[in-house]
């Protein structure tokens, strides 16, 4: 009855066992070479086209492989195949989902080298980045197959008067479109469509085009695990084209958006202007996330933990910290251990297990960090920037750590390596939280001080979905710290957390008066 409350999250690698580390440094010199190939899966059926792009490694330009493009009549084709597909689906057993998405775990977990590699060569992830990544996505299907064992294995009874049978039911509402990131192309792509799959939903997934090569291999391996052809289809192509297309139609019955909050915003319209039913959105957007540091926090483990927040992933992080507030007091020690850690910062390949920080996505993010880095250190003031090797061909913006005034003259999230920092004297800390709340985002918050109830207050007063005490404030982990914020961070329910499911279903009450 109780072996599901025995899941336990995924290990990943460890690269300090060598039986652990041999397999994969043998096989990823294979993956290093390999080229893959992604297009609509359509029916089970891998689909030609009008369109192919080359994909390019993030890192040093060379090629990865390459994607077609859906058409107009493949985009049709797949919502007439999802929509006669849920009939079947949504009356099919809890027990058998839940189980075909363990095995799409087993599988990744049997995969993990290709995936790590595709991720690194694909997104430019570093390895250990690339570890969590299929970790999360295995966490993710683990943790959602036995949330709807709970959720809709049985239906329950409630009470009522004498002679009435009042029974709870729960169904799949349709076909779900699932819009995902290339910041985290297995995980978030997965997660997605694991919720929607796993609760009786047709799932449509259109991934980010930085990233269609993961997600196609990971569609692939949903498919061997069962999943059927026509209940979960892949459409690559161009958000801006194909998004608005999907979204207008009125066979798409709920949306999981992971990406921009203005993107996020156009959906919703996009949703509302539609006839016929009103669906759901469960978007995770951005932030722009700071970390309190008052003066009773020890240095050394602050200056390990801003590391980590602020430019692990290159700063890639919708949780990553941007905007670092330093008690004056402690400032000045503060501002020269981070210089010191960021001198230490490995910025290169991030094939190379002793990189620290790899590429950014593509040419147009790095003009966008870059334009911004010149704007923001003419007003503020530059404390440190890590050097790159120059021999670098890829798309690498240099970790950068600014001073500013305020986190006002911060007008939007800057997706990447760049740290704002503030100084701040004690009584200003009411005004900062005020300040934080005004920004309208809402999703992570750090916190070092060795002061638990202030920690605890600010914690309570900041309006975020993920607060994190002397810690980090990325990484959240499935089950352990449901992930994602509020305002203009994102709709909820959070991801990786008990209540996520339930947006992906629609209820019905059978009163039955025998
Ligand atoms: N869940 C990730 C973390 O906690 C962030 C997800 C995202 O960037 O969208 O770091």
């Amino acid at each position: 009855e109780h072996i599901f409350n025995d899941r336990r999250n995924s290990r990943g690698l460890n690269f300090n066992l060598h039986s652990e580390a041999a397999p994969f440094f043998a096989q990823s010199v294979h993956f290093a070479q390999t080229q893959w190939h992604a297009a609509p899966l359509i029916g089970g059926e891998i689909r030609s086209g009008d369109k192919t792009v080359a994909i390019t490694n993030p890192f040093d330009r060379s090629a990865v492989g390459s994607v077609i493009y859906s058409n107009s009549k493949q985009i049709e084709e797949a919502l007439v195949r999802a929509t006669a597909a849920f009939v079947t689906w949504r009356s099919s057993d809890v027990e058998l989902r839940a189980q075909a998405l363990e095995k799409l775990a087993d599988l990744l977990e049997l995969n993990r080298i290709e995936l790590i590699c595709l991720c690194t060569r694909e997104a430019g992830k570093s390895i250990p980045d690339g570890v969590d990544e299929v970790r999360e996505a295995v966490d993710f299907c683990r943790y959602y197959a036995q949330q709807a064992r709970t959720m809709m294995a049985s239906d329950p009874t409630l009470p009522g008067p004498t002679g009435e049978l009042n029974l709870l039911y729960t169904q799949g509402r349709g076909t779900f479109l699932c819009i995902s990131p290339w910041n985290f192309p297995l995980a978030i792509f997965l997660g997605q469509i694991a919720a929607a799959l796993v609760t009786g939903n047709c799932v449509i997934a259109k991934p980010a085009e930085q990233t269609n090569l993961v997600a196609f291999r990971a569609t692939q391996l949903a498919h061997q695990a069962g999943i059927p052809c026509d209940v979960l289809q892949l459409l690559p192509g161009i958000g801006s084209q194909i998004g608005p297309i999907l979204c207008a139609d009125e066979r798409i019955n709920g949306v999981c958006f992971t990406g921009s909050s203005a993107t996020a915003k156009q959906i919703n319209r996009t949703l509302a202007a539609r006839d016929g039913a009103i669906v759901p959105l469960v978007a995770e957007t951005g932030g722009q996330n700071a970390m309190l540091v008052d003066s009773s926090s020890l240095p050394e483990q602050v200056i390990t933990d801003v590391i980590h927040s602020a430019f692990q992933s290159a700063g890639q992080r919708c949780s990553a910290l941007r905007v670092l507030y330093i008690q004056e007091d402690v400032a000045p020690r503060m501002l020269s251990l981070l210089k010191g850690a960021m001198a230490q910062l490995s910025v290169g390949d991030p094939s190379l297990l002793s990189t620290d920080v790899g590429p950014v996505i593509d040419s147009s993010a790095k003009a966008k960090l870059e334009t911004h880095i010149d704007v923001i250190t003419k007003e503020g003031e530059l404390i440190a920037q890590s050097m790159i090797p120059s021999d670098l061909k890829g798309h690498f913006v240099s970790p950068t750590a600014v001073k500013i005034d305020s986190i006002a003259q911060l007008k939007e999230e800057h997706f990447g390596p760049v740290l704002h920092v503030i100084t701040y004297p004690a009584n200003r800390l009411p005004l900062i939280i005020d300040e934080i709340n005004a920004t309208g985002f809402g999703l992570t918050l750090g916190i070092h001080s060795r002061n638990e109830s202030l920690a605890l207050q600010i914690a309570n007063s900041v309006n975020v979905g993920n607060a994190y005490i002397n810690r980090n404030q990325i990484g959240a982990v499935v089950g352990v710290q449901p992930f994602g914020g509020q305002g203009l961070s994102g709709t909820g329910p959070k991801a990786g957390g008990p209540h996520y499911l339930t947006r992906f279903i629609t209820e019905k009450t059978i009163s039955n008066n025998i």
